[in-house]
């Protein structure tokens, strides 16, 4: 039987999935977190014949495995999604979904459970279709994305102590149908520079650390020129930095003795963290040789690895060769801006590659999803997943 996706049936579970309020606690106080989604996702995940593992590395923050088994041969292909989303402020009405003009309307719908559905549906249709399947497919549906990713780092922790295994891995967050192969990192750093508080006519004795930042940001100018000049990567342009806050001095009649700044790098492959905290170093020393009475210190907040899929990766052949059947000519090979949960998997030994459906308004106050672009999203999946998990098998004798 061929590979068949019904689209009524993955539309209805879109809906319902939406209608679920699954607002990411750790960016909105008191909101209600996964576990009412993890409850509706589990009951589509069995419907469609999958095996349901749920974990729950913080309480009421739960990411679920559905396991379309195989016969063990193949290697294991993980279809990731997450299902936490934003806040609704600003939103008509978030948790009713409406459909018009093939758009399926509300918080989430674009990002990004149209994608989740989508793999639902994928698998349906591979279990309907009683394809030979070599090895598994996997649906990670995962909490918290939109803050800190605790869903899929803790599967990642997992398959490392041999818990859980996938050899694959295909994140499927919005691309309009494009092959996702790269997207940029970030590092946040912090500065303090030290002055000396002293009463505002007290010259000779207050050192101004507000001033002394001021050589900080001439240097990070001179910096952001630098890495702009660059040819960057060839789809995700230059490396670029903000200095994003900056707090400094006590009272209007005070020499201010410090002054912070938090800056943030965005990367590009092949950049990394210790690529970022040398460039502060140099910066930092270069200003000390000029003034031995300079004083700055420095620290790295929070760091993303940016994402870069190897080009021979056999995931990045299945799922091009999958789109070019499902769309009628080849997919579009991007790199994106935002950080994704890709850059985990790929960090791991994971071969990742990122693609969703077609739809607007992550974050915004009207979101939707382009349900033809969902449909079509699935039957790709299914597609790149039978291609994946076969691999390696003697279709003859298997
Ligand atoms: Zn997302």
């Amino acid at each position: 039987m061929p590979i068949s996706v019904d689209s009524t049936h993955l539309t209805r579970s879109l809906a319902e999935l939406v209608a679920t309020n699954s607002i990411n606690p750790s960016l909105v106080p008191e909101a209600d977190g996964e576990a009412a989604i993890a409850d509706v996702t589990a009951r589509h995940m069995r419907e469609a014949g999958l095996q349901v593992e749920r974990y729950e590395p913080k309480p009421g923050r739960p990411s679920l495995i559905g396991r379309l088994v195989g016969t063990g041969q193949g290697p294991t292909l993980m279809l990731n999604a997450h299902y936490d989303t934003v806040g609704v402020e600003g939103m008509q009405a978030p948790f009713n979904p409406i459909i018009e003009n093939d758009r399926l309307y509300g918080r989430g719908s674009y990002d990004m459970k149209g994608s989740l559905a989508a793999c639902i549906e994928a698998t349906r249709a591979i279990a309907m279709s009683e394809q030979a399947l070599a090895g598994d497919v996997l649906i990670a549906a995962v909490a918290d994305e939109e803050y800190a990713s605790i869903g899929t780092a803790d599967l990642l922790v997992r398959r490392e102590r041999g818990e859980l295994d996938f050899d694959a891995a295909i994140v499927t967050e919005p691309t309009s149908l494009a092959l996702c192969v790269a997207h940029r990192g970030f590092t946040w750093l912090e500065i303090e520079t030290q002055g000396l508080a002293a009463h505002g006519s007290r010259y000779h004795i207050g050192v101004d650390a507000n001033i002394r930042m001021g050589r900080v940001l001439r240097e990070l100018e001179a910096l952001l020129s630098d890495l702009q000049a660059r040819p960057g990567h060839p789809l995700l342009g230059p490396p670029s930095l903000h200095a994003s806050m900056i707090e400094g001095g006590v009272g209007i009649s005070t020499y201010s003795p410090s002054c912070k700044l938090k800056i943030e790098r965005r990367t590009v492959p092949p950049e990394s963290q210790k690529t970022i905290e040398n460039e502060i170093v140099n910066l930092l020393d270069s200003l000390q040789d000029d003034d031995p009475n300079f004083e700055a210190t420095w620290k790295t907040s929070f760091h993303r690895d940016p994402f870069e899929t190897l080009p021979d990766a056999p995931i990045a052949r299945c799922v091009s060769t999958a789109a070019a059947g499902v769309l009628g000519k080849q997919p579009d090979v991007i790199g994106d801006s935002a950080w994704m949960d890709s850059a985990l998997t790929s960090e791991a030994g994971v071969d990742t590659v990122v693609i969703g459906p077609h739809g607007q308004g992550a974050h915004a106050a009207v979101e939707w999803v382009d349900i033809t672009s969902c449909v079509q999203l699935a039957e790709i999946l299914a597609h790149a997943a039978i291609d994946f998990c076969n691999q390696g098998v003697d279709r003859q004798i298997a």
